[in-house]
């Protein structure tokens, strides 16, 4: 065999490792493997990842990864592979910058925690009864809403275990994360999503299946809101993703900002960020959280609270802040002089803005 047919047999062998065995196919320079990135992880025996082994070529047709055998062995493979793919083919610089599709992050699917069980399937489990007490009593939901947001749960195994969970879909329909909230107390941290391996939140637009983006859209803090209001996306953090934003901008869309009291000067944030790219942003004040005011008032309570949504002199309210910030910093923190201190800010405000409406 000639060295050249022995080093390809060599790639080949490096890239069965990674890939599993490629479909076979007629064209023996072309091989068919299952593509690997967060995309196309989940979808089974589609091979989609095209390789050429004459021109050590590679693309997925599905999700746009492409580029040099070199990029795709130092993407998945492991050091060893790295070594040896070196040795037989001299590294190229070509494909130097990222490829991806344009909606790579809209196409992004991931599984579901280990263990998940629908909890529209009724079970004589502890865990499920333990899940549905916690749904029921502590957060106020009925079975049907259990059911339209395809809540599901898990028992006492796997490093996601003993809890309530949300699955999130793509446009696609597919999973693309999920949160679970644990349904025992003593069980922390409180929330977690899938691991960052797998997928962050930052990457992904949670239930962006069920988000119109050219109608407004209401951006709450976590699952619980966002079960609670028509079209709202929840940050899942302090701020939205660029992923978030970048979809906002590009519907151009009005967004309204739900976030909890306790999280006003986040609000203050988040509402300059965005009117910077030139987004038309309003900005409703919830008394405590959005979750509890729905739980203790209804829906309709909620739909007028919303209605309330303003725009405020933020620019003002931005000043007081960093009022607040310089104060922090000089160590000598009067929270409760700044909390009335800003209740006026608020009221002086909301007087100034209703004398000139
Ligand atoms: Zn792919």
């Amino acid at each position: 065999m000639s060295t050249l047919e022995n080093n390809k047999q060599i790639i080949t062998s490096i890239l069965e490792r990674i890939f599993g065995s490629p479909k076979k196919s007629g064209d023996i320079k072309e091989y068919e493997f299952n593509c690997k990135s967060r995309v196309c992880r989940n979808d089974e025996d589609k091979y989609n990842l095209a390789y050429n082994s004459q021109n050590h070529i590679f693309h997925c047709w599905k999700c746009k990864y492409k580029g040099h055998v070199h990029k795709l062995v130092s993407d998945y493979g492991n050091k060893d592979d790295l070594d040896r793919i070196s040795l037989v083919l001299p590294r190229k610089k070509a494909f130097k910058k990222e490829e991806r599709s344009e909606e790579y992050n809209d196409m992004i699917s991931c599984a579901l925690p280990e263990g998940f069980k629908y909890m529209s399937k009724k079970s004589d489990s502890k865990y499920y009864k333990a899940a549905l007490r916690y749904m029921t009593k502590e957060r106020g939901w009925d079975l049907d809403k259990i059911k339209k947001h395809n809540l599901g749960y898990t028992e006492n195994r796997g490093n996601r275990k003993y809890r309530v969970v949300f699955p999130s879909y793509n446009e696609y329909g597919q999973i693309n994360y999920y949160v679970g909230r644990t349904y025992y107390d003593v069980v922390k941290p409180s929330y977690m999503g899938p691991p960052k391996e797998e997928v962050a939140r930052t990457e992904i637009i949670f239930n962006s299946k069920n988000v119109n983006f050219d109608i407004p859209v209401f951006l709450v803090e976590g699952v619980f809101d966002a079960a609670c209001i028509y079209n709202s996306v929840p940050m899942l953090g302090k701020e939205p993703a660029n992923v978030i934003i970048k979809k906002l901008v590009e519907h151009n869309t009005r967004v309204v900002l739900c976030l909890d009291e306790d999280a006003l000067y986040d609000s203050i944030e988040i509402y300059n960020k965005l009117s910077s790219y030139g987004l038309d942003v309003y900005f409703v004040e919830i008394p405590d959280d959005i979750d509890e005011f729905h739980k203790a008032n209804g829906k309709q309570a909620t739909i007028e609270l919303l209605k309330t949504c303003r725009k405020l002199d933020f620019q003002y309210m931005f000043q007081k802040f960093a009022l607040k910030e310089s104060v922090k910093k000089r160590d000598c923190v009067d929270e409760k002089g700044l909390k009335s201190e800003w209740e006026k800010m608020k009221s002086e405000i909301l007087k100034d803005q209703n004398e000139h409406s």
